[in-house]
């Protein structure tokens, strides 16, 4: 098959057209700039990497098209996972030309080893973190790796536990509040699934590590995210139709009433402390 831009051999098809390598990757940077655009995003940029294939192809992104970038990892101490996950990052700066800044749980007093739902604990310390490292860093804003896929596969697993409030923070871009020590949220991959997210880090030789979370394997969400990919292998543009109408169900529902200063560490916070101080408490109590 030939790419339906010039005579090179397709490697892709996406909504009935073919493309070849150099038009992927032009197709794959065009959706990133949309959303860099959309959203007049400027100044140093936080880059959240996993040591996963999304994260390296949206620092990769970023990095091509220009946009200034402060890469950082934290290491969650999940054994036989982090330190892999941390090397591939770290391989990945290298060839970008980029330091690496590493950010240690254990350093706030945090493991995630004896946790009940380890999965809850993580995305509260690592939005937390991420959030932090942004802020100290003086950037304008932090980028993860979410791809379209993650987005609707989260909404749905949402809708499944009849989790509404969890919609929020999910649509591509959420604005910072200085007052709050918020810093803007992105996810330059916001438009692309998996698929072309791993397409792209492999055209690039990017590194990243295969393996699995443990926590994760056998979570429901593998199993949406696998109904999400049949159901649009059927009927094309599915997915994105469904992170439209989340975007605009997060837009509805948005309230910022309730939203406070946390009393123990000063960033924002739903209720007087912080679910991340929560956390540390709670921990440091179980060390003694
Ligand atoms: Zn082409
Ligand atoms: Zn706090």
């Amino acid at each position: 098959m030939k790419c339906e831009y010039c005579n090179g051999e397709a490697i892709e098809v996406i909504n009935g057209k073919a493309y070849c390598e150099k038009h992927f990757s032009k197709y794959f940077l065009g959706r990133v700039r949309s959303v860099i655009d959309k959203f007049n995003i400027r100044g140093k940029i936080a880059v959240a990497l996993s040591g996963g294939k999304d994260s390296a192809a949206c620092l990769h992104a970023l990095h091509s098209i220009g946009m200034k970038v402060k890469p950082f990892y934290i290491n969650l101490r999940i054994p036989d996972y982090s330190e892999a996950c941390e090397k591939k990052a770290a391989e990945l700066c290298d060839i970008l030309g980029y330091e690496l800044e590493v950010i240690d749980i254990a350093e706030y007093g945090i493991s995630l080893e004896r946790e009940r739902k380890p999965c809850s604990t993580c995305g509260t310390v690592k939005r937390y973190l991420m959030n932090k490292f942004a802020f100290d860093e003086n950037c304008d804003c932090v980028a993860t790796g979410h791809n379209l896929s993650d987005a609707v596969t989260f909404a749905f697993n949402n809708l499944a536990n009849v989790n509404i409030l969890n919609f929020r923070g999910n649509k591509p871009y959420l604005k910072g509040k200085e007052e709050y020590r918020m810093v803007a949220k992105v996810k330059p991959l916001y438009w692309l699934k998996d698929k072309e997210c791993m397409l792209y880090t492999i055209i690039n030789n990017l590194p990243f590590a295969e393996e699995e979370c443990p926590y994760s394997i056998n979570a429901p969400t593998l199993k949406i995210k696998d109904w999400l990919h049949a159901l649009e292998g059927e009927w094309p543009n599915v997915m994105i139709n469904f992170a439209k109408s989340f975007w605009k169900l997060e837009e509805m529902m948005e309230k910022e009433g309730n939203i406070n200063i946390c009393k123990k560490c000063g960033f924002a916070s739903y209720g007087s402390i912080c679910k991340f101080c929560k956390i540390r408490a709670k921990m440091e109590k179980q060390e003694k």
